[in-house]
Order: C-alpha cells, then sequence, then structure tokens
C-alpha cells in the first residue's frame, strides 16, 4: 500500500537534511510501529508523506498503491485516503470542530452522505469516545485539555475513515483509560482495514493492540532496525543505542 524509497527530506527554507534515505513498506492492513528518540525526524517523516508543503523531498520517492504521490498536494493525498493525526494539533480560532469534520469529510468522499446523516454518526462517534455533543461545537482545539486534543484527533480518524492511517504519538499524554480507549478504537479501525503506522515513544499503547506486523526503529532520519513485535520491548528495555543498529 505505502512504499518508501530511499526518501530524503529537509525543511523547505533550510539546507540541512532531515529525512536521510527512508525505506518502508507497508502492505494493506499491516500495523506498522516506528519508535525513535525525540528529535530523530518521526513527525516529518508523516508529515512528508502527507505532503506538508513546509518541507521538501530532495531524494527519493513516496508510493501510494504504486503511484508516486511525492508531488501531489495534501489534499489530493488526503482523497486518496491517507490521513494523519497531529503530535501537536493547531488551533483554530472561529472554526467549529464539527464544522471542520464536516467539510473535510465533504473533500474526502464528497456528497455521499447527507449532512443530517453525517452529523448524526459524528455525535455517535463523539459519544464513543467520551466527548460529548457540545464538545463539536467548541472551536478546533482551542482550549482543548491535551486528552481531549488527542481523542479529538482520533474522532477525525473514525470519521474520516482514511485507508492509510498515520498516528504521531496519539499516546503521548494520555491517562490509563484514555490509553486504553484510544488502542480499541485504533485496533477496530485496523480490523475494518485500516492500514496503520503508529509513530511512538512507548510500548504502553502497543500493549493494548492485538496485532502489529513490524517494529522500525528509528534514529537521526532513517530505520536503522526492524524487527517483531519484541523488538519493542527489546527498545523500553535497552533504549535506542540498540546492538547491532549502527
Ligand atoms: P521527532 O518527531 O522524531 O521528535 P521532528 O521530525 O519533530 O522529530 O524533528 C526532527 C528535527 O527537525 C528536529 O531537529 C527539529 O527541530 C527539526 N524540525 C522539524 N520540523 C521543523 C519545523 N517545522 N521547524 C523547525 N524545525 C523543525
Ligand atoms: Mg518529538
Ligand atoms: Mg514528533
Amino acid at each position: 500500500m505505502l512504499e518508501i524509497k530511499d526518501l530524503h527530506a529537509k525543511l523547505r527554507d533550510e539546507e540541512k537534511e532531515i529525512l536521510k534515505g527512508v525505506n518502508l513498506r507497508i502492505e494493506k492492513g499491516e500495523v506498522h510501529v516506528l519508535m525513535g528518540p525525540n528529535g530523530s525526524g518521526k513527525s516529518t517523516l508523516a508529515n512528508v508523506v502527507m505532503g506538508n508543503p513546509k518541507y521538501v523531498v530532495t531524494k527519493g520517492d513516496i508510493l501510494f498503491e504504486g503511484r508516486s504521490i511525492k508531488d501531489l498536494p495534501p489534499d489530493e493525498r488526503a482523497k486518496l485516503g491517507i490521513m494523519m493525526t497531529f503530535q501537536n494539533p493547531y488551533e483554530i480560532e472561529g472554526v467549529k470542530f464539527s464544522q471542520f469534520l464536516i467539510t473535510s469529510h465533504r473533500k474526502v468522499h464528497g456528497e455521499e452522505k447527507n449532512y443530517l446523516e453525517l452529523r448524526r454518526e459524528l455525535e455517535n462517534q463523539s459519544e464513543k469516545l467520551g466527548l460529548g455533543r457540545d464538545f463539536l461545537e467548541r472551536y478546533l482545539n482551542v482550549g482543548f485539555s491535551g486528552g481531549e486534543k488527542k481523542r479529538a484527533e482520533i474522532l477525525q480518524a473514525l470519521f474520516l475513515k482514511p485507508r492509510l492511517l498515520i498516528l504521531d504519538e496519539i499516546d503521548s499524554g494520555l491517562d490509563v483509560d484514555a490509553l486504553k480507549l484510544i488502542a480499541k478504537i485504533i485496533a477496530d479501525l485496523n480490523k475494518e482495514g485500516v492500514t496503520l503506522l503508529i509513530i511512538t515513544h512507548y510500548k504502553r499503547l502497543l500493549d493494548y493492540l492485538e496485532r502489529i506486523d513490524r517494529v522500525h526503529v528509528y534514529v537521526d532520519g532513517r530505520i536503522v532496525k526492524s524487527g517483531g513485535a519484541d523488538l519493542a520491548d527489546e527498545i523500553e528495555e535497552k533504549g535506542y543505542s540498540l546492538e547491532g543498529v549502527r
């Protein structure tokens, strides 16, 4: 489904490379985990796959279902079914969360469902996440607590139902109950066929997931080691300076 080939990228107005040759292949329906230290370029990788214009690809390619998406604008990538949740979601004053979600749904899926249907779906999903209905009428992320922001990101994923979902540190700053709830929703999305790339520092989210196909250790802009779910235990134990990593 997703194939990243020798991907190099940098910030648009800087020279220094952040991605230094990433190679990654994810098949449809799989769950991949990317773990790496702070500042290693994990969020940059997610942003580059989404097409955030702050970054430029200097070498390599990104294929989605065999087709290069490297030069597509972010909204075209979203239409193909690619979505990321943000580590630090933007606050947008004046835009209601519900309005944002319904507009995004229309952009991605067209007019296949009418407003009332979408609205009902959204309210149900919001309740499922323990956010309630009035939450939907607040401005996007404005004054949301850390945990609420993370849940709001998951609500977007649930509502927009992407085909490939990249979760950037969805688990940071969550208490155990919220973590379990989010893990359950993520696992359910995967069972419905959503392919997952989970970026995290911690193993604790992974403990609640049934399916993990590959774990990748990511250091300084590239994947330095890949393995099964056990690799996450090893990282937890030994840190990122694993033997044989470099
Ligand atoms: P990670 O998500 O692994 O913590 P990031 O991708 O956020 O790493 O950052 C990798 C490096 O690139 C860091 O040195 C960071 O400061 C820099 N960087 C990434 N994005 C930006 C940005 N938008 N503005 C300034 N620096 C950035
Ligand atoms: Mg970081
Ligand atoms: Mg990050």
